[in-house]
């Protein structure tokens, strides 16, 4: 299939062509015909299926079909749960609509909001946004979705984990009812169904390769390990291995400073990326990381979640992830599309059930190896970590009042409660 053939205009052809992408992806095939046909899109999608142009395409063709003369409101929203990811779907929307006559711009919190404000006052058709930030910018009367036409909510799974249901909510509630609905999720939990059933009418559902497909591509092993040794352990198996380009997650934002601080002491060019680091510090440590100018970048999920980078030879997990899915979406950094990638974990006896769930889920033991001098402690507890002891912490089911446990609840946590600049705290 090509691009031509799914309808898209002239000048989206030449955008997508200097781009250099010569088929569209299976997401793309799949959801650009009914979003052109002005369809509601239900797509089960995670980063690197190219779903950004999956929705970002056909959006821009309907928007450019039908322009608004002078003055320009906002006809498009697309919701992220990230800076990161927010800034990344603007680079594309920028790139994509570069032939055609549509103005855009981005928002989010953590950084000065005159500009942002300036952008929207000078009209704009698309507008990408955190929630936090769009909702701060709607309460001063700086902006208005009142003439929004489509609505696009991405990675919406990653929107409830970090518990803005309430926020949408206030967002769609700012909408006009009669609008197209594109609704982008990895995963499906009941409360993601919940959602989409309250947002889409009669949805047409679009999905991209399994998941699992991509779990058995990538070489996996589990090293099984003191939990006081993780540290020299990773060190010596990037070291000795001349590791470059190293993706590491930590569960914890302060678990990633202290790593990432070691690694630097023992000569390893090292960034951590994390909610507590000025956006700035971010854009930084992820250019100095695709650059190889930074061999290690060490990461918690919620930073890491759609970073645009390219397929990385190693993904570590120095901390196995309480939550499945995460692994799977951690590990889906390397191997995709048939590159050769490793995915290592670094398992202490008190991740061992953490192990077992995701073994479970992956429906497959993962290959278990012990490296001299760092055998694992056969005293130690296997009792899982409690949640509190790491602040980015997401333990199964538990609610939990704290700002952050709820911040971080897991999918099936129902006791959300509104946030307020939400954004500036991811
Ligand atoms: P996404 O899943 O939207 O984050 O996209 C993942 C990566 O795939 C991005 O770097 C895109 O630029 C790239 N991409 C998107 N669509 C295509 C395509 N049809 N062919 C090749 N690369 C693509």
């Amino acid at each position: 299939m090509s691009f031509q053939s799914l309808g898209l205009s002239e000048a989206l052809l030449k955008a997508v062509s200097k781009k250099g992408y010569t088929t569209p992806s299976p997401i793309q095939q799949k959801a650009i015909p009914p979003v052109l046909e002005g369809k509601d899109v239900l797509a089960s999608a995670q980063t690197g299926t190219g779903k950004t142009a999956g929705f970002t395409l056909p959006l821009l063709h309907l928007l450019s079909e039908n322009p608004k003369e002078k003055y320009r409101p906002i006809r498009a929203l697309i919701l992220t749960p990230t800076r990161e990811l927010a800034a990344q779907v603007y680079a594309n929307v920028k790139e994509y609509s570069e032939f055609l006559n549509l103005r855009s711009a981005v928002i989010f919190g953590g950084v000065n909001q005159k500009p942002q404000a300036s952008a929207i006052r000078q009209g704009i058709d698309i507008l990408v946004a955190t929630p936090g930030r769009l909702l701060d910018l709607q309460n001063q009367g700086l902006l208005s979705l009142k003439r929004v036409e489509i609505f696009v909510l991405d990675e919406a799974d990653r929107m409830l984990d970090m518990g803005f249901l309430r926020d949408i909510e206030k967002v769609i509630a700012m909408m006009p009812e009669k609008r197209q609905n594109l609704m982008f999720s990895a995963t499906f939990s009941k409360d993601i169904k919940k959602l989409a059933h309250g947002i889409l009418n009669y949805p047409i559902q679009v999905e991209a390769t399994p998941e699992n497909t991509t779990v058995e591509a990538i070489s996996q092993k589990v090293y099984r390990v003191a939990k006081a040794k993780k540290t020299d352990l990773i060190i010596k198996l990037i070291s000795e291995g001349n590791w470059k380009q190293v993706l590491v997650f930590t569960r914890t934002k302060h678990g990633a400073n202290r790593l990432c601080e070691k690694m630097v002491k023992s000569g390893i060019t090292a960034a951590a990326i994390h909610g507590n680091k000025s956006q700035g510090a971010r854009t930084k440590a992820l250019a100095g990381f695709k650059t190889a100018k930074i061999r290690v970048l060490v990461a918690t999920d919620i930073a890491a979640r759609g970073l645009d980078i390219p397929l990385l030879p190693h993904v570590i997990n120095f901390e196995l992830p309480n939550i499945s899915e995460d692994y799977v979406h951690r590990i889906g950094r390397t191997g995709r599309a048939g590159a050769s990638g490793e995915a290592l974990s670094l398992v202490s006896a008190d991740e061992t059930t953490f192990l077992k769930d995701i073994e479970k889920l992956i429906e497959m033991k993962l290959p278990v190896e012990v490296v001299e001098g760092f055998e694992p402690d056969p005293n130690a507890s296997t009792v899982p970590i409690k949640q509190g002891q790491g602040r980015q912490n997401r333990s199964r089911g538990n609610s939990n009042n704290s700002r952050n446990s709820n911040r971080n609840s897991n999918r099936n946590n129902k006791s959300r409660r509104p946030k307020r600049n939400s954004d500036r705290r991811n």
